[in-house]
């Protein structure tokens, strides 16, 4: 099945550019590029021999040892065998988990600054949110 950029670059752009098994960082220009560097192809998260579809929410990139060793297997039990358990996040979605948990931290930390006086709960908040965001995954 060939692809367009297009749709090359919406399924790249699903996980940020990672392998959604591996996570391993890939190179967009290197798609189908057997043997150069952080080659990658389309993977159906739901192999196709299982019944999955050419639908956007099947097609993950992955890169192709991933692939070529995952066949007919599911997602889940490849990417366990990689120490993972979800795909990568898109950008997207890292930056509306920052903004929730930036927002968690400022009140859970106004909160707890706010038994140490005024000043406490400013500096509780900014505490809170770098905290919040430090636990925010970058993928
Ligand atoms: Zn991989």
């Amino acid at each position: 099945m060939a692809y367009t950029d297009e749709q090359l670059q919406r399924i790249y752009d699903r996980t940020s550019g990672y392998c959604h098994i591996c996570h391993k960082k890939l190179s967009f220009v290197n798609y189908a590029q057997y043997g150069a560097r952080s080659a990658w192809e389309v993977d159906h998260s739901k192999a196709k021999a299982r019944g999955g579809t050419n639908h956007g929410n099947n097609l993950y990139p992955a890169c192709i040892s991933c692939n070529r060793s995952k066949r007919a297997g599911s997602s889940r039990a490849a990417r366990t065998r990689n120490g993972q358990c979800r795909a990568p996040y898109s950008r997207a979605k890292v930056r509306a988990k920052r903004n929730d948990n930036q927002l968690g931290g400022v009140i859970t930390g106004g909160i707890i600054g706010s038994r140490f006086g005024p000043g406490g709960a400013v500096v509780g908040a900014l505490l809170g949110a770098w905290f919040g965001d430090k636990n925010t995954p970058k993928k």
